[in-house]
């Protein structure tokens, strides 16, 4: 089972056949007001690499970073580590891709402002080359799946859906008595990564996939279609997805409460607010999953 307790750490995460491939950016689609894929371009490199995978990014090869690495390594007092992309191709696509979302800086709540992230969303251009090291992390479709369920439920937040996406597409392929619902949570439509893609790949694949999206700042979203609700994803919500809690497959990605909000909170003699993975746990725990069918990964 690849479910884990804390965030994979891209350092000690496992890595097979890890190495470092130099790629040149092939195209930049904008998928929404925040978020872009990157689409790779590899040359003649065997891409090994399985659906939910990551790859990660050391800053400090962008010359237009180096100021700013600088005076965040002077004040953190320690090295900027390279930044974790899950794929958001799947590995019988032609080219790697990942899907980038741009960290916001927020005054009083975000203590510094977001390294890579906005470089990779604003700044990268077609032909931009730039080294990427892959690929690895435990939050894969595990070899058995087909023997374990024949129904996965991906409950995502954000750009959490980037490594279900890959997952996504990849089991619609090679599994084919695999179903899929998809519960992905966003604060508006337009923050919806990959809206098209998850629609066309709903009609092209009606019996197998249901996609419900969760719109947590429109109170009218249900004029875009019946499958989409106003509010946050909830018990309510997975509830109503989780037919039978003792046979589904869970694969759950998005925010958690992260250590630098641990942290905030323990200065401020407070318990962390739950953020959209504490409350999926916990909605899954009330519903009765199995703890051992939950994979988990939090980018928080
Ligand atoms: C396995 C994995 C897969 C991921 N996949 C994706 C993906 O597909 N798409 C995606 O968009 N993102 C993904 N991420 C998140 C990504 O790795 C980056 O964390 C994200 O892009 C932000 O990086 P940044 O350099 O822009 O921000 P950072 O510079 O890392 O800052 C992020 C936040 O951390 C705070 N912070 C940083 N250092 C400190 C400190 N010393 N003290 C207090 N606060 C601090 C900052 O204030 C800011 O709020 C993934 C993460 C993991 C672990």
């Amino acid at each position: 089972m690849t479910s884990h307790q804390t965030p994979p750490n891209p350092e000690t995460a496992p890595r097979p056949k890890i190495k470092k491939l130099e790629v040149m950016v092939a195209e930049v689609i904008r998928e929404t007001p925040d978020t872009a894929t990157l689409v790779l371009f590899t040359g003649n490199d065997r891409l090994d690499y399985k659906p939910g995978h990551f790859l990660t990014i050391d800053p400090h090869q962008f010359p237009a970073l180096e100021r700013f690495i600088d005076y965040f390594e002077e004040t953190k007092g320690k090295k900027e580590p390279a930044r974790a992309y899950s794929l958001s191709s799947a590995p019988h696509e032609q080219y790697l891709a990942i899907t980038v979302k741009e960290e916001r800086y927020i005054p009083q709540v975000t203590q510094y402002p977001p390294l890579l992230s906005p470089l990779m969303v604003w700044r990268i251009q077609p032909g931009t080359r730039m080294v990427v090291t892959g690929f690895g992390g435990p939050y894969v479709l595990p070899d058995d799946i087909g023997d374990r369920t024949d129904h996965l439920v991906h409950i995502c937040a954000g750009s959490g859906v980037v490594p279900n996406m890959s997952i996504l597409k990849h089991a619609l392929t090679t599994e084919p008595k695999l179903r899929h619902t998809v519960v992905y949570g966003n604060k508006t439509r337009r923050d919806v990564i990959f809206r098209r893609e998850l629609d066309e790949l709903t009609n092209r694949h009606p019996d197998r996939l249901e996609v419900v999206y969760a719109l947590s700042r429109e109170t009218k979203a249900a004029g875009y279609g019946e499958n989409y609700h106003s509010g946050r994803v909830d018990v309510d919500l997975v509830r109503k997805h989780i037919r039978d809690p003792s046979a589904v497959e869970v694969f759950a990605c998005g925010p958690a409460v992260s250590k630098w909000d641990r942290l905030a909170a323990k200065e401020a003699e407070q318990t962390p607010k739950p953020r959209f993975m504490e409350t999926v746990l916990e909605a899954l725990d009330t519903l009765g999953v199995d703890k051992n069918r939950i994979h988990r990964e939090s980018y928080g």
